[in-house]
């Protein structure tokens, strides 16, 4: 503190106190201490390197080896079959409306007796995932009542074009597996939608013929002449 103009100030300047360097505070410097320090701190620096240089490596080759993910790694999305190849999706929407970025599109329409999707009212029409958005978190699959959806293994997503990053229903649908015709189809004869999800129907009766998709285009073709007597008279053949 010192006096001007009969005032007293309080002066700024540092004081010595706690955390100021020694030579701030007038301290001798203590000459065996900081030889001690100089040492040890670029040594404690190095100091995580060193441990890392003894531990097991964490590199992976990839992608010429890929690396097997968790059975309940939330990958690419996927549309599921019944065993007889109608689809699983209802066209509700739900997982839409459960999605938080928003990912997911959906349009619903009616079956019919010469284009049905799936074994009840409805089916998923339209249907996309835009994994330019998705953060792959699983709400959709948790909201879907049917089991519809559900979730690969699958991470390599990446693409360098936003439009490819939509998928459409054509791409997330399932394969065709042993028994399975592929949809549009009748259902199976004496069977209702309760019996689909009772898991009733094992595969595709007998004599199961894909019907012509004409809400996507498709002409109904006439018979053939050349055709047998036992050949289709509209649409193609795909399981036996
Ligand atoms: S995983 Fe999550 S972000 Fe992706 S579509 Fe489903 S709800 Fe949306
Ligand atoms: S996937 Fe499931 S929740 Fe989404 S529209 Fe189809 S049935 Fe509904």
């Amino acid at each position: 503190m010192s006096e001007e103009n009969g005032k007293a100030i309080e002066s700024t300047a540092p004081t010595g106190g706690a955390g100021l360097p020694a030579q701030a505070s007038g301290a001798e410097p203590v000459e065996g201490k900081d030889t001690a320090q100089g040492f040890h701190n670029p040594v404690a620096g190095f100091g995580v390197t060193f441990k890392a240089m003894f531990k097991k490596r964490l590199t992976e080759q990839y992608p010429e080896q890929q690396k097997t993910t968790a059975p309940r790694f939330h990958g690419r999305h996927q549309l599921n079959r019944h065993p007889d190849g109608l689809e699983k999706c209802v066209g509700c929407e739900l997982c839409a409306w459960a999605c938080p970025a928003d990912a997911i599109y959906v349009e619903g329409a009616d079956n019919t007796d010469e284009e049905r999707y799936s074994p009840g009212e409805r089916y998923g029409r339209v249907y996309q995932i835009n994994y330019a958005r998705c953060i792959l978190c699983g709400l959709c699959i948790e909201a879907c009542p049917t089991r519809a959806l559900t979730m690969t293994n699958e991470f390599e997503l990446a693409d360098s074009s936003r439009a490819n990053l939509i998928y459409t229903k054509e791409q997330l649908l399932a394969g065709l597996e042993e028994g399975m015709v592929d949809s549009p189809h009748a259902i199976y004869p004496g069977m209702d939608e309760g019996d689909y999800y009772r898991g009733l129907v094992t595969e595709a009766a007998p004599g199961t013929v894909q019907q012509p998709a004409v809400s996507k285009g498709e002409v109904v073709q006439e018979a053939e002449s050349t055709f047998g007597p036992e050949e289709p008279a509209s649409g193609k053949v795909i399981g036996r």
